[in-house]
């Protein structure tokens, strides 16, 4: 049996996002119940609503940074109980017998993980909604504990994107004590790239096309704050970064940090405009065996050891709550770089908007 959920989502890729109804499985014996109490906006969720990348299904339900109260466990649920508070991220299912998911990393499925929106469904191959919605019902596999205070739960919910996607390059490259990180971009991402890195003991600076966010950046964790379109601070960096990771969502010119990155250093692409970035130089790279690399969010395994060192480290994000009926004018706002530094909707004005 189907449950009707109230959600909130765009029916094409020109509408704004509006209220709807979708329908939720009943849970099954290995699924968990949750009800929504607050979702995160990720850039992603505004690249999926208008068809930037392609291959949107509609009506499309955006929302992949969620925080909730189980309120069912199907009979074989081991790790969860009735009134768990828990996250979910950006994945829902995953086939779990090949080998990236036997190795914990769900997100490299080579039969296609379930996105938590935009689907498909292991099995039905039905499309799936997000967090913008009242309820939701996962595989307990893919449900993560929440260790942190109860109190900064809303400012928890960004960990489960911005927060492994920026987490797990840090821990694949290194980061840590005598390492020179670089975080591309002060959004939702790099805010949390910037507080993740200087927890593992990196030397972290952050670029910015923004020079409002320079005293921001400092507060945050960073220890330089370079303001990427100026080319003396640009130079001052050359030669010396052991990891970049490039959070920014929209095409830019790569080999300026390029240029930046030492002998064998890496620049990792997180950010995915929905359209390319000019092909960097070739020279930029062979001049010293340089590696441009991309990394998609992370595992679950390693979103709840992300959620743990988070809540050791005394990391939440830096959120500005919303009502749910203030999405499209976020989202607005986020396309101008104006979101410090992530939006988070309090699901409970999902019931009382028109
Ligand atoms: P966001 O909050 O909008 O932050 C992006 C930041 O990029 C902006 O705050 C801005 O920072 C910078 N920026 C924006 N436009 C720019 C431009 N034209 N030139 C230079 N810098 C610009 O977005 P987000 O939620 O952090 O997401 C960032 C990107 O990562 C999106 O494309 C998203 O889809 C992608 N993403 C990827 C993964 C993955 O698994 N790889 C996961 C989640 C999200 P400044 O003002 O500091 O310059
Ligand atoms: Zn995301």
């Amino acid at each position: 049996m189907r449950t009707a959920t109230l959600a909130y989502g765009a029916t094409s890729s020109t509408a704004p996002l509006g209220p709807l109804t979708i329908e939720r499985r009943a849970p099954g014996d290995l699924d968990v119940a949750i009800d929504i109490l607050y979702c995160g906006v990720c850039h992603s969720d505004l690249h999926t609503a208008r068809g930037e990348w392609g291959g949107t299904q509609y009506p499309s339900v955006p929302g992949h940074e969620i925080v909730g109260r189980v309120t069912a466990t199907g009979a074989l649920v081991s790790k969860f109980q009735v009134g768990d508070l828990v996250g979910v991220g950006c994945m829902v299912d995953s086939c779990q017998h090949c080998q990236p998911c036997g190795d914990g990393l769900e997100q490299y499925c080579e039969n296609g993980f379930t996105g938590t929106y935009n689907g498909p469904e292991q099995g039905t191959g039905a499309n799936t909604f997000g967090g913008y919605s009242a309820q939701i019902v996962v595989r307990e596999n893919f449900v993560l504990k929440i260790t942190h205070d109860a109190g900064s739960l809303a400012a928890v919910a960004p960990l489960l994107c911005a927060g492994i996607t920026t987490y797990s390059p840090l821990r694949q490259w290194s980061a840590g004590p005598g390492k020179k990180v670089g975080i591309v971009g002060l959004g939702g991402l790099g805010h949390m790239g910037v507080k993740i890195a200087r927890a593992m003991g990196a030397h972290v600076v952050l670029f910015t096309t923004s020079a409002d966010k320079r005293d921001d950046a400092l507060r945050l964790g960073a220890h330089e704050v370079v303001v990427s379109k100026n080319a003396d601070e640009m130079a001052a960096h050359a030669n010396s970064f052991d990891l970049i990771v490039n959070t920014v969502a929209a095409p830019h010119n790569l080999d300026a940090f390029l240029a930046l990155l030492t002998l064998d250093g890496t620049m990792t692409l997180v950010g995915a405009p929905g359209s390319p970035h000019p092909a960097p130089n070739v020279f930029s790279l062979i001049m010293k065996r340089r590696r441009l690399a991309g990394s998609l969010i992370g595992g679950i395994r390693e979103t709840q050891e992300m959620l743990d060192f988070c809540a050791q480290h005394g990391i939440v994000s830096d959120i500005e709550t919303i009502r749910m009926d203030e999405i499209n004018d976020a989202y607005e706002r986020m396309l101008k770089s104006d979101v410090r530094y992530r939006f988070v909707i309090d699901m409970g004005t999902l019931q009382t908007t028109p």
